[in-house]
């Protein structure tokens, strides 16, 4: 071999040996607005298995978001993780993430449960669904969303503020499901049954039931279980509506790679990761929600709780019909 083709087959060598040298050494920057001591165990987890080191910083959806499109290409955020498909898609449709073609994710999660596009993806599940009190309500009086309007509920439910992503979310889908004139009809029902103005947080609304302000509500599921955790004799039910219909509403959080990410690579692994059957149940159960993935049973305590079927409804409409959402809202007097 002439030394000028040993100097090229070096060369050659060598561009190889360098991003192999990259990827033993990788590295993540995670924004996350999933609460630290949920994807902590996660981090290190991964990192113990493949050696990638990650950095986070965690903060509400909003100031995350926010502060992504200040960076902009300066960004060292690779991942964005957050909570309800609304915030996952806005923060695609201000131009923060990357479309992300992968055969794994496109297996591991439902394709009602990630973007169209490919920006986002779903990584765990809660159901948004009716709670009420096994004191003054048995199941058989319960039957649908739309039902909590009629007036057997009249000064008895209880609900949630509209300000929260998760109720502009449910009633975008409700849009989604029967267009905006019925989906009006729902929500004005809804405020005409309340029993008290709406509360701050799903904790709040569901002690006010046991407080006996009213007798039923519509919550995440996770909420339910964690005051349940606390209190075994807790004297509240969840009740599965719409199974013969349109299904219980479900949300997720999920995950994003960002659009300027510096370690894409790295980070499509990492997400590919999550949503794989060794990940899925560290990431739901530590929430006590449900794996996206069809393949990984929820953990037992939340499969107490119940099966049920749910909306197939893509959760992009969350998003895209959100401002809608909360026009109605305002309207219907919904506060
Ligand atoms: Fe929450």
């Amino acid at each position: 071999m002439s030394n000028l083709r040993k100097t090229a087959l070096f060369l050659l060598l060598l561009m190889f040996a360098i991003p192999i040298g990259q990827a033993l050494a990788a590295e993540l920057v995670v924004y996350s607005a999933r609460k630290e001591h949920l994807i902590k165990p996660l981090f290190e987890a991964y990192t113990q298995e493949t050696g990638t080191e990650i950095t986070y910083v965690t903060d509400k959806a909003g100031p995350l978001l926010q502060r992504l499109k200040a960076e902009g290409k300066n960004t060292r955020a690779d991942l964005l993780i957050t909570v309800d498909a609304g915030n996952l898609w806005h923060a695609a449709n201000e131009g923060v993430l990357q479309k992300v073609d992968s055969n794994v994710l496109n297996a591991n999660v439902p394709a009602n449960l990630r973007d169209p596009n490919n920006n986002w993806f779903g990584l765990s599940l809660r159901a948004r669904t009716i709670v009420y009190s096994t004191e003054r309500v048995t199941p058989e009086e319960l039957s649908t969303y739309e039902a909590l309007g009629d007036d057997v509920w009249n000064k008895r439910l209880l609900l949630r503020t509209s300000k929260k992503v998760y109720n502009q979310s449910l009633v975008a889908m409700l849009i989604a499901e029967h267009g905006e004139k019925k989906a009006a009809e729902i929500v004005e029902s809804w405020v005409a049954n309340l029993a008290a103005a709406p509360f701050s947080n799903d904790t709040k609304t569901m002690e006010a039931i046991l407080a006996g302000q009213g007798d039923v509500a519509i919550v995440n599921t996770y909420y339910f279980g964690r005051l349940l955790k606390k209190n075994p004799d807790l004297k509240l039910a969840l009740y599965w509506p719409n199974q013969n219909s349109t299904g219980v509403h479900v949300n997720v959080s999920g995950a994003g790679v960002t659009k300027y990410a510096k370690n894409s690579e790295a980070a499509i692994k990492f997400l590919e990761w999550l949503s794989s059957e060794k990940a899925q149940n560290l990431f739901a159960d530590a929430n006590m929600e449900y794996p996206v993935n069809p393949n990984v049973e929820a953990h037992e305590y939340v499969k107490a709780w119940g099966t049920f079927k749910a909306s197939d409804q893509n959760l992009a409409d969350a998003g895209a019909l959100q401002s809608d959402a909360i026009k109605l809202m305002d309207r219907a007097g919904y506060r």
